[in-house]
Protein backbone atom coordinates (compact mmCIF):
# COMPACT_ATOMS: atom_id res chain seq x y z
CA UNK A 1 0.00 0.00 0.00
CA UNK A 2 1.13 3.41 -0.59
CA UNK A 3 0.76 6.60 1.93
CA UNK A 4 0.73 10.15 1.92
CA UNK A 5 1.96 12.44 4.24
CA UNK A 6 0.13 15.94 4.50
CA UNK A 7 0.89 18.70 5.98
CA UNK A 8 -0.88 21.93 5.82
CA UNK A 9 1.25 25.55 5.77
CA UNK A 10 -1.12 28.14 6.69
CA UNK A 11 -0.34 30.65 9.36
CA UNK A 12 -1.40 34.01 8.21
CA UNK A 13 -0.17 35.77 11.41
CA UNK A 14 3.10 34.13 13.33
CA UNK A 15 5.97 34.43 11.72
CA UNK A 16 7.98 31.81 14.05
CA UNK A 17 5.39 28.78 12.36
CA UNK A 18 7.57 29.60 9.40
CA UNK A 19 10.35 28.09 11.21
CA UNK A 20 8.59 25.15 12.29
CA UNK A 21 7.31 24.65 8.52
CA UNK A 22 11.13 24.35 7.69
CA UNK A 23 12.04 22.12 10.68
CA UNK A 24 9.19 19.79 9.80
CA UNK A 25 10.49 19.63 6.28
CA UNK A 26 14.36 18.95 6.93
CA UNK A 27 12.99 16.26 9.23
CA UNK A 28 11.05 14.68 6.65
CA UNK A 29 14.07 15.05 4.36
CA UNK A 30 16.35 13.58 6.46
CA UNK A 31 13.86 10.12 7.24
CA UNK A 32 13.41 9.91 3.49
CA UNK A 33 9.81 10.28 3.85
CA UNK A 34 8.69 12.57 0.60
CA UNK A 35 5.62 14.63 2.34
CA UNK A 36 2.98 17.12 0.12
CA UNK A 37 2.88 20.58 2.10
CA UNK A 38 -0.14 22.32 1.12
CA UNK A 39 0.21 26.34 1.36
CA UNK A 40 -2.17 28.48 1.14
CA UNK A 41 -1.04 31.03 -1.90
CA UNK A 42 -0.64 34.18 0.98
CA UNK A 43 1.60 31.97 3.03
CA UNK A 44 3.88 31.79 -0.55
CA UNK A 45 3.71 35.47 -0.87
CA UNK A 46 4.62 36.06 2.69
CA UNK A 47 7.39 33.62 2.88
CA UNK A 48 8.18 35.63 -0.01
CA UNK A 49 8.13 39.22 1.44
CA UNK A 50 9.35 37.87 4.66
CA UNK A 51 12.91 36.75 2.75
CA UNK A 52 12.45 33.36 3.97
CA UNK A 53 14.46 31.79 0.85
CA UNK A 54 15.87 29.03 3.68
CA UNK A 55 11.86 27.62 4.62
CA UNK A 56 11.33 27.83 0.74
CA UNK A 57 14.05 25.59 -0.28
CA UNK A 58 13.35 23.03 2.65
CA UNK A 59 9.69 23.14 1.47
CA UNK A 60 10.85 22.97 -2.24
CA UNK A 61 12.70 19.58 -1.82
CA UNK A 62 9.00 18.08 -1.03
CA UNK A 63 6.31 18.32 -2.76
CA UNK A 64 3.66 21.09 -2.77
CA UNK A 65 -0.07 21.48 -3.11
CA UNK A 66 -2.20 24.93 -2.66
CA UNK A 67 -3.96 24.96 0.12
CA UNK A 68 -6.83 27.88 -1.26
CA UNK A 69 -5.74 31.53 -2.11
CA UNK A 70 -6.92 32.74 1.78
CA UNK A 71 -7.58 30.19 3.88
CA UNK A 72 -10.31 31.22 6.59
CA UNK A 73 -10.43 34.81 5.64
CA UNK A 74 -14.14 35.49 4.36
CA UNK A 75 -16.02 34.67 2.71
CA UNK A 76 -14.29 30.99 2.77
CA UNK A 77 -14.56 28.90 0.01
CA UNK A 78 -18.07 27.41 0.94
CA UNK A 79 -19.29 30.58 1.69
CA UNK A 80 -19.25 31.91 -1.80
CA UNK A 81 -20.38 28.69 -3.46
CA UNK A 82 -23.41 29.00 -1.25
CA UNK A 83 -25.53 30.37 -3.67
CA UNK A 84 -24.02 29.44 -6.46
CA UNK A 85 -24.85 27.04 -9.22
CA UNK A 86 -22.66 25.13 -11.49
CA UNK A 87 -20.95 27.48 -14.23
CA UNK A 88 -20.65 30.20 -11.89
CA UNK A 89 -19.48 28.40 -9.64
CA UNK A 90 -16.48 27.11 -10.86
CA UNK A 91 -15.88 31.16 -12.54
CA UNK A 92 -15.76 32.11 -8.50
CA UNK A 93 -13.27 29.25 -7.81
CA UNK A 94 -11.06 29.96 -10.96
CA UNK A 95 -11.43 33.73 -10.22
CA UNK A 96 -10.93 33.58 -6.08
CA UNK A 97 -7.88 30.42 -6.04
CA UNK A 98 -6.35 31.29 -9.48
CA UNK A 99 -3.84 33.61 -7.51
CA UNK A 100 -3.09 31.32 -5.43
CA UNK A 101 -1.60 28.93 -7.71
CA UNK A 102 0.22 31.96 -9.26
CA UNK A 103 1.95 32.46 -6.18
CA UNK A 104 2.90 28.66 -5.56
CA UNK A 105 3.92 28.61 -8.86
CA UNK A 106 6.23 32.13 -8.73
CA UNK A 107 7.70 31.22 -5.32
CA UNK A 108 8.26 27.35 -5.51
CA UNK A 109 9.07 27.36 -9.17
CA UNK A 110 6.68 24.21 -9.79
CA UNK A 111 3.01 23.51 -9.44
CA UNK A 112 0.55 22.56 -6.95
CA UNK A 113 0.06 18.50 -6.95
CA UNK A 114 -3.21 18.92 -5.52
CA UNK A 115 -5.68 21.41 -4.14
CA UNK A 116 -6.52 20.81 -0.50
CA UNK A 117 -9.32 22.58 0.72
CA UNK A 118 -8.93 24.54 4.16
CA UNK A 119 -11.13 23.76 7.48
CA UNK A 120 -13.28 20.26 5.73
CA UNK A 121 -14.32 22.44 2.88
CA UNK A 122 -16.24 21.11 0.03
CA UNK A 123 -17.16 22.45 -3.09
CA UNK A 124 -18.10 20.36 -6.28
CA UNK A 125 -17.43 23.14 -8.89
CA UNK A 126 -13.76 22.86 -7.03
CA UNK A 127 -13.18 19.87 -8.96
CA UNK A 128 -13.66 21.26 -12.48
CA UNK A 129 -12.18 24.77 -11.75
CA UNK A 130 -9.09 22.70 -10.61
CA UNK A 131 -9.26 21.24 -14.03
CA UNK A 132 -9.16 24.79 -16.12
CA UNK A 133 -6.33 26.09 -13.77
CA UNK A 134 -4.10 22.47 -14.55
CA UNK A 135 -4.08 21.00 -11.02
CA UNK A 136 -4.34 17.48 -11.25
CA UNK A 137 -6.03 16.29 -8.13
CA UNK A 138 -8.54 17.57 -5.11
CA UNK A 139 -7.13 16.09 -1.51
CA UNK A 140 -9.74 15.56 1.63
CA UNK A 141 -12.91 15.37 -0.92
CA UNK A 142 -16.43 14.01 0.41
CA UNK A 143 -16.72 11.84 -2.86
CA UNK A 144 -16.17 7.86 -3.29
CA UNK A 145 -17.01 5.33 -4.72
CA UNK A 146 -18.73 1.76 -3.83
CA UNK A 147 -16.29 -0.58 -2.94
CA UNK A 148 -12.56 -0.88 -1.19
CA UNK A 149 -10.81 1.32 -3.96
CA UNK A 150 -10.38 4.89 -3.34
CA UNK A 151 -8.82 7.12 -5.58
CA UNK A 152 -11.18 7.98 -8.14
CA UNK A 153 -12.30 10.88 -10.86
CA UNK A 154 -15.19 13.49 -9.61
CA UNK A 155 -15.99 15.97 -12.75
CA UNK A 156 -13.56 14.68 -13.92
CA UNK A 157 -10.43 15.33 -11.73
CA UNK A 158 -8.47 12.22 -9.38
CA UNK A 159 -10.04 12.97 -6.10
CA UNK A 160 -8.45 11.84 -2.48
CA UNK A 161 -11.23 10.57 -0.41
CA UNK A 162 -11.25 12.27 3.19
CA UNK A 163 -12.52 9.18 4.60
CA UNK A 164 -9.27 7.51 3.82
CA UNK A 165 -7.06 9.61 6.09
CA UNK A 166 -5.50 9.33 9.47
CA UNK A 167 -5.10 12.26 11.32
CA UNK A 168 -1.69 12.45 13.74
CA UNK A 169 -3.38 14.89 15.83
CA UNK A 170 -1.10 17.95 15.35
CA UNK A 171 -1.70 19.13 19.05
CA UNK A 172 -1.12 16.01 20.53
CA UNK A 173 2.92 15.89 19.55
CA UNK A 174 3.98 17.65 22.48
CA UNK A 175 2.45 15.57 24.83
CA UNK A 176 4.42 12.37 25.30
CA UNK A 177 1.17 10.12 26.50
CA UNK A 178 -0.89 11.10 24.20
CA UNK A 179 1.37 11.19 21.62
CA UNK A 180 1.83 7.80 21.59
CA UNK A 181 -1.84 6.70 22.15
CA UNK A 182 -2.76 8.83 19.11
CA UNK A 183 -0.35 7.04 16.86
CA UNK A 184 -0.84 3.77 17.93
CA UNK A 185 -4.69 4.40 16.60
CA UNK A 186 -3.12 5.86 13.57
CA UNK A 187 -1.06 2.87 12.98
CA UNK A 188 -3.96 0.26 13.38
CA UNK A 189 -6.02 2.00 11.04
CA UNK A 190 -3.54 2.07 8.08
CA UNK A 191 -3.03 -1.68 9.30
CA UNK A 192 -6.74 -1.82 8.33
CA UNK A 193 -6.23 -0.45 5.38
CA UNK A 194 -3.72 -2.82 4.38
CA UNK A 195 -5.86 -5.44 5.44
CA UNK A 196 -8.72 -4.47 3.27
CA UNK A 197 -6.76 -4.22 0.39
CA UNK A 198 -6.79 -0.52 -0.47
CA UNK A 199 -3.97 0.75 -2.75
CA UNK A 200 -3.36 4.27 -0.98
CA UNK A 201 -3.90 5.95 2.76
CA UNK A 202 -3.63 9.39 2.93
CA UNK A 203 -1.36 10.41 6.75
CA UNK A 204 -2.31 13.92 7.96
CA UNK A 205 0.73 14.88 9.96
CA UNK A 206 0.03 17.98 10.87
CA UNK A 207 -0.23 22.05 10.82
CA UNK A 208 3.06 23.15 11.62
CA UNK A 209 1.64 26.08 12.97
CA UNK A 210 -0.32 23.81 15.28
CA UNK A 211 2.62 22.23 16.32
CA UNK A 212 3.84 25.14 17.87
CA UNK A 213 0.94 27.05 19.00
CA UNK A 214 -1.86 25.74 21.74
CA UNK A 215 -4.40 27.34 19.90
CA UNK A 216 -5.49 27.28 16.22
CA UNK A 217 -3.81 30.73 14.77
CA UNK A 218 -7.37 32.06 13.12
CA UNK A 219 -9.66 30.84 15.50
CA UNK A 220 -9.94 34.04 17.84
CA UNK A 221 -10.12 35.83 14.66
CA UNK A 222 -12.21 34.01 11.81
CA UNK A 223 -14.11 31.71 13.62
CA UNK A 224 -17.79 30.69 12.69
CA UNK A 225 -17.83 33.79 10.64
CA UNK A 226 -15.58 36.48 13.07
CA UNK A 227 -14.07 38.88 10.84
CA UNK A 228 -11.62 40.86 13.01
CA UNK A 229 -9.44 42.96 10.58
CA UNK A 230 -6.24 41.53 9.81
CA UNK A 231 -4.52 44.83 11.63
CA UNK A 232 -6.18 43.43 14.95
CA UNK A 233 -5.67 39.80 14.62
CA UNK A 234 -4.46 38.12 17.98
CA UNK A 235 -1.40 35.63 17.51
CA UNK A 236 -1.99 32.20 18.63
CA UNK A 237 -0.31 30.99 21.93
CA UNK A 238 3.09 29.74 21.57
CA UNK A 239 4.28 26.42 23.38
CA UNK A 240 7.34 26.71 25.31
CA UNK A 241 10.59 25.88 23.76
CA UNK A 242 10.88 22.23 25.94
CA UNK A 243 7.68 21.19 24.96
CA UNK A 244 8.25 22.43 21.05
CA UNK A 245 11.58 20.41 21.07
CA UNK A 246 9.29 16.93 22.37
CA UNK A 247 6.76 17.99 19.36
CA UNK A 248 9.44 17.82 17.21
CA UNK A 249 11.10 14.72 18.33
CA UNK A 250 7.77 12.91 18.08
CA UNK A 251 7.24 14.79 14.64
CA UNK A 252 9.80 12.68 13.90
CA UNK A 253 9.78 8.99 15.70
CA UNK A 254 6.76 9.33 13.49
CA UNK A 255 8.25 9.77 10.12
CA UNK A 256 10.63 7.08 10.75
CA UNK A 257 8.00 4.59 12.01
CA UNK A 258 6.04 5.39 9.00
CA UNK A 259 8.81 4.71 6.49
CA UNK A 260 9.76 1.14 8.25
CA UNK A 261 6.25 -0.03 8.26
CA UNK A 262 6.11 -3.60 6.54
CA UNK A 263 4.19 -3.54 3.14
CA UNK A 264 3.95 0.48 3.42
CA UNK A 265 5.84 2.69 0.51
CA UNK A 266 5.36 6.84 1.14
CA UNK A 267 5.01 8.20 -1.83
CA UNK A 268 4.31 12.30 -2.17
CA UNK A 269 0.86 13.49 -4.42
CA UNK A 270 2.84 14.17 -7.75
CA UNK A 271 4.37 10.49 -7.64
CA UNK A 272 0.45 9.03 -6.73
CA UNK A 273 -0.34 11.40 -9.93
CA UNK A 274 2.03 10.08 -12.13
CA UNK A 275 0.79 6.28 -10.73
CA UNK A 276 -2.47 6.97 -11.11
CA UNK A 277 -1.95 9.18 -14.71
CA UNK A 278 -1.55 5.35 -15.74
CA UNK A 279 -4.92 3.98 -14.13
CA UNK A 280 -7.93 3.27 -16.60
CA UNK A 281 -11.09 4.98 -16.13
CA UNK A 282 -14.89 3.59 -16.03
CA UNK A 283 -18.21 5.30 -15.09
CA UNK A 284 -20.51 4.50 -11.71
CA UNK A 285 -23.24 2.92 -12.16
CA UNK A 286 -26.34 4.84 -11.15
CA UNK A 287 -26.77 1.83 -8.37
CA UNK A 288 -23.15 2.60 -7.34
CA UNK A 289 -24.69 6.65 -7.23
CA UNK A 290 -26.92 6.30 -5.44
CA UNK A 291 -25.28 4.00 -2.53
CA UNK A 292 -22.82 6.63 -1.64
CA UNK A 293 -24.83 9.65 -1.82
CA UNK A 294 -26.37 9.24 2.29
CA UNK A 295 -22.54 9.13 3.30
CA UNK A 296 -21.58 11.80 0.99
CA UNK A 297 -24.73 14.05 2.03
CA UNK A 298 -23.81 12.98 5.96
CA UNK A 299 -20.17 14.38 5.88
CA UNK A 300 -21.49 17.35 3.98
CA UNK A 301 -23.47 18.14 7.19
CA UNK A 302 -20.57 17.75 9.84
CA UNK A 303 -18.68 19.70 7.70
CA UNK A 304 -20.82 22.63 7.82
CA UNK A 305 -20.19 23.38 11.26
CA UNK A 306 -16.86 23.51 11.02
CA UNK A 307 -15.18 26.92 12.34
CA UNK A 308 -14.55 28.10 8.94
CA UNK A 309 -17.51 28.77 8.62
CA UNK A 310 -20.44 30.94 9.89
CA UNK A 311 -22.99 28.62 12.51
CA UNK A 312 -26.24 27.63 11.22
CA UNK A 313 -24.13 27.45 7.37
CA UNK A 314 -27.06 26.39 4.92
CA UNK A 315 -25.42 23.77 3.13
CA UNK A 316 -28.21 22.61 0.68
CA UNK A 317 -27.87 24.45 -2.45
CA UNK A 318 -23.97 23.03 -2.31
CA UNK A 319 -25.87 19.79 -1.65
CA UNK A 320 -28.01 19.53 -4.44
CA UNK A 321 -25.42 20.55 -6.63
CA UNK A 322 -22.68 17.70 -5.40
CA UNK A 323 -25.66 15.19 -5.70
CA UNK A 324 -26.31 16.54 -9.37
CA UNK A 325 -22.90 16.03 -10.76
CA UNK A 326 -22.71 12.15 -8.94
CA UNK A 327 -22.83 10.71 -12.70
CA UNK A 328 -19.32 11.89 -13.11
CA UNK A 329 -18.17 9.66 -10.86
CA UNK A 330 -15.51 7.66 -12.30
CA UNK A 331 -13.30 4.37 -10.76
CA UNK A 332 -9.38 4.83 -11.18
CA UNK A 333 -7.67 1.09 -11.56
CA UNK A 334 -4.44 0.28 -12.31
CA UNK A 335 -3.67 -2.57 -14.94
CA UNK A 336 -1.89 -5.51 -13.19
CA UNK A 337 1.50 -5.68 -13.85
ZN1 LIG B 1 -5.86 24.63 6.86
Amino acid sequence: MYISLLLDTEDLIAPEADDVAMWCADILHEERAPATFCVVGENARLLKSRKRSDVIASLTRHDIGLHSDQHSVHPTIMEYLRDKGWDDGIAEVVRRESPGLASIREVFGKSPSTFAGPGATWGPQIHAAMRQLGIPSVMYALTAIPGGRNIHRFAGTRSYPRRDFTDMNDGSYRNPVEWRTNFDINLKALKAFQDAGYHWAGVFMGHPTHILHENFWDFDNLAYGKTVPRAQWVPPKRISDADLKVALANFRTTARTLRNLPGIEIKAIAEMNAIYDRASTAPVDRSGQESVWERIHGDLAKISEWPILEKQFDFSKIAATTRGQLHTLETESLVAG
